[in-house]
């Protein structure tokens, strides 16, 4: 039976995104170790597949498949599309959205958003 799929994102949640973008193949950062015992303890079960813009140069895909190999993950498909049927995408910046139940950010919100990696930089807990 096929696996379902999970998308799951690279830069700041695979990876701790400390040292922000240097490029497509510049992979550089360290691994959260959160989400790489999360992955380990439901990797059997499904599909993971990494989704990153880095994905849009052969170089990225190859800097992306580098650092999980170096740190811990097995060979996983790397892509910057989504595609067919999935379960849910893992995103640092994303916003959950359900209709009828879900509270939209205001425009404030929206203006004071950061991802998680943002936020500790700035209260310096990195
Ligand atoms: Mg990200």
């Amino acid at each position: 039976m096929e696996k379902r799929r999970i998308y799951i994102d690279f830069d700041g949640v695979i990876t701790n995104y400390e040292n922000g973008w240097q490029g497509h193949h510049v992979c550089n950062d360290t691994r959260n170790d959160e989400i790489h015992r999360w992955f380990w303890s439901i990797s059997t079960d499904f599909e993971f597949v990494v989704l990153s813009g880095r994905a849009l140069t052969w170089r990225g895909r190859r800097c992306i498949r580098w650092w999980l190999k170096d740190n811990g993950y097995p060979p996983l498909r790397v892509t910057c599309k989504k595609a067919g049927d999935y379960i849910f995408y893992i995103d640092d910046r994303g916003w959950s959205y359900r209709k009828g139940h879900s509270v939209l950010p205001s425009r404030k919100e929206v203006n004071r958003f950061q991802p998680w990696c943002k936020e500790e930089q700035m209260n310096g807990s990195t």
